[in-house]
């Protein structure tokens, strides 16, 4: 085995939110193991806001799911109703006053928020509230929401969340409890996913429908753009707020982000990269390069397998993960990734050694991983690299909850794709086209937002955020 320190290279995911409704008992284990099966979204920090009639309970801190709630006595946190959240900060410093769910007081008594997603005007909202004497506790977005949820709610609840979205733009999966009720809110761009599931007795919210799995709860849908999900009395009443705006959910989930054993909107995430796999290998048909094909462990074996199929090439396990880097991976400020905040990959030799290797990632952002694998298989013995990105090259940055470095760090923003393969030492390099990213998500029709690999953002980025 060949070891190797290599850069964390990826665009982060942006946060897991979860919330459930039990006619009779408690739920805060529910949610525990909710967020355990959202960990992926945010390694951050985590917390978790039980509800026991109109009384909230909160526990939250730093690190993984396993560390904040290993001293957890569940039976002691009462409510029947509980939210949960996992973070990997977009905006706001890593630090506990940051952590999520929020929890403060307003008409109806305390109230719990956990949000997923970023507001792109959210600096213009806070000056505007600071103007006004309203004192921040954090420096989240999140918070500009519950102040506005908060002054707003004389008209009730619904109709004051109604009256946000008019105010707020961005991305927002928002998962509320007050008094008896838990609450599901989508932006009208459907941008972050949300879904709701079924317990025998009650009802769960959740950012991907594994965290579904993780509790038992059977899916029921997505909830849909523009749209208020209100349980209460065991029963679900849903609103629409807007009905006009076109759908356009974040195509780098599929891609990238969510669980491959995770459904959106009726699309399982595995396929969508399977078939990215088998499009990339359908664009070499004519050039017969390779004695193996592997995937960067893990997003990219999906479609490395999908790769294997498609060219009757066998497929290969050549690199193995450490999967206990823990949280040194994970920290995302700007000394540490400076230093190097790495992951360890290690080059299977026996599957590499004299192979012309075909290896597929889901995508290329700086090009300082890809440089580095690419070194590590030629090191174990790889004859030839041909490096394949099951996704089109990213050239824009992203402004709804995702974290990307500027655009002129990321590689294909400046340069040509022989330029990058040059750069990264592969002797091929190819993406996926365009054409056939909408082919792999299958649905591509009901609307998605590309911003990353075309600057075609659902909404209009402010000026200086867009440099
Ligand atoms: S810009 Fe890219 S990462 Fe951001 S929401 Fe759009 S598709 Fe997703």
């Amino acid at each position: 085995m060949t070891n190797e320190i290599i850069f964390d290279d990826k665009l982060k995911e942006e946060c897991g939110v979860f919330g459930v409704y039990k006619t009779a008992s408690s739920t805060a284990d529910y949610v525990y193991y909710g967020l355990h099966a959202l960990q992926h979204r945010g390694q951050e920090s985590a917390g978790i806001a039980a509800n026991d009639n109109g009384v909230i309970t909160q526990i939250k801190g730093m690190g993984l799911v396993g560390d904040v709630f290993k001293h957890c006595e569940f039976d002691d946190i009462k409510g029947n109703i509980a939210i949960g959240h996992v973070r990997y900060s977009t905006t706001g410093e890593s630090d506990i006053k940051n952590a999520q769910p929020l929890v403060a007081n307003c008409r109806d008594g305390q109230i719990a928020l956990a949000h997923n997603g970023n507001l792109v005007n959210a600096g213009a909202l806070r000056e505007m509230l600071q103007d006004e004497g309203v004192v921040f506790m954090t420096n989240t977005d999140t918070e500009v929401i519950m102040n506005l949820l908060a002054r707003n709610y004389k008209i009730g609840l619904v109709e004051s969340l109604k009256r946000i979205s008019q105010i707020i733009r961005g991305a927002y999966s928002l998962v509320i409890t007050v008094g008896n009720k838990l609450i599901g809110m989508k932006d009208p761009h459907a941008l972050r996913p949300l879904c709701i599931g079924k317990l025998e007795d009650g009802y769960v919210l959740a950012s991907e429908s594994c965290a579904l799995d993780a509790v038992g709860a059977q899916l029921i849908r997505e909830i849909d753009p523009g749209e208020i999900i209100v349980i209460e009395n065991n029963e679900i009443n849903c609103f629409k707020y807007d009905k006009w705006i076109k759908p356009k959910r974040c195509i780098f989930e599929l891609i990238y982000f969510a669980r491959p054993d995770s459904e959106l909107e009726g699309v399982s995430v595995y396929a969508s990269r399977h078939r990215a796999g088998e499009i990339l290998a359908e664009a070499d048909k004519d050039d017969t390069i390779a004695d193996v094909v592997i995937g960067v462990p893990d997003s990219g074996i999906p479609a490395a397998i999908g790769y294997a199929n498609a060219s009757c090439v066998p497929y290969g396990v050549g690199l193995i993960k450490n999967k206990y880097m823990g949280r040194t991976f994970i920290q995302p400020n700007q000394k540490l990734r400076e230093e190097g905040v790495r992951i360890k990959l290690n080059a299977l030799a026996a599957n590499v050694k004299d192979k012309s290797v075909v290896l597929i990632d889901d995508s290329i952002v700086r090009g300082t991983t890809s440089k580095r694998i690419v070194a590590i298989l030629k090191r174990a013995g790889a004859k030839q690299v041909h490096f394949r990105v099951s996704s089109p090259p990213i050239t824009y940055s992203c402004f709804f909850g995702i974290d990307t470095p500027s655009r002129k760090f990321l590689i294909a923003s400046k340069n040509s794709i022989e330029k990058i393969r040059e750069y990264i030492g592969a002797d091929s390099l190819k993406y996926l086209s365009f054409e056939g990213m909408k082919e792999s998500v299958f649905d591509y029709e009901k609307g998605f937002c590309t911003g990353c690999f075309d600057g075609n953002y659902p909404m209009e980025i402010p000026k200086q955020q867009d440099e």
